[in-house]
């Protein structure tokens, strides 16, 4: 779905202040609060906006981080990323084009990275991993790149396909339910499908 220069606006000011109130973020985009207000609920329940928390200093507080390649038969990559998802220190963990996972771990201290490499050394599914220690941080900023021309992709709540267009959107409640096509409202909404 495209964003207009005024969603694009608002995430830019929320993404470097998530604390401003709807009546600065007004001031500041030019438009009046109850459009700001609207804009930003339907950003939050299309998902453009996951949350809003505080931007924590990892080494201030006292931690290190490292970063995890980890190689495993295609097949196998995702039995070790459940794995790896129910451990605490995994911060942040991507699938690569290159058949591998790419970890972000934090550790609170540094034999609690030799107990992470333990760990990776007992599931039998890895193949090769690496571990290298954070020594220094260049930029550390959030991922999503706010630009003019942003879309939000969507899935189909009933197909599950990726949406960039104009999705349909049926009411339920307070929420808005988004579907890729009449078919899938059909399904969606339980309406017959019309033979
Ligand atoms: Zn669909």
């Amino acid at each position: 779905m495209s964003l207009d220069g005024n969603d694009i606006r608002i995430l830019q000011v929320l993404q470097s202040n998530g604390r401003l109130s709807f009546r600065q973020i007004a001031e500041k985009v030019k438009v009046s609060v109850p459009t700001v207000s609207s804009k930003v609920s339907n950003l939050e329940r299309m998902g453009a906006i996951r949350g809003y928390r505080a931007n924590l200093d990892t080494e201030r507080l006292g931690e290190m981080s490292a970063v995890v390649t980890i190689k495993a038969r295609p097949s196998d990559l995702s039995a070790v990323a459940q794995r790896l998802l129910e451990d605490d220190v995994v911060r942040q963990m991507f699938f690569l084009s290159s058949g591998r996972l790419m970890l972000i771990c934090t550790f609170t201290s540094t034999h609690l990275i030799n107990d992470f490499a333990v760990r990776l050394g007992e599931i039998p599914e890895i193949v090769e991993y690496d571990i290298a220690n954070v020594i220094g941080v260049g930029k550390e900023e959030d991922r999503a790149s706010v630009v003019p021309g942003l879309q939000v992709v969507m899935p189909c709540q009933q197909c599950g396909r990726q949406m960039r267009d104009h999705p349909l959107k049926v009411r339920e409640g307070t929420e808005e339910i988004y579907l890729c096509s009449p078919a899938c409202m059909n399904v969606y909404t339980g309406a017959p499908s019309g033979r």
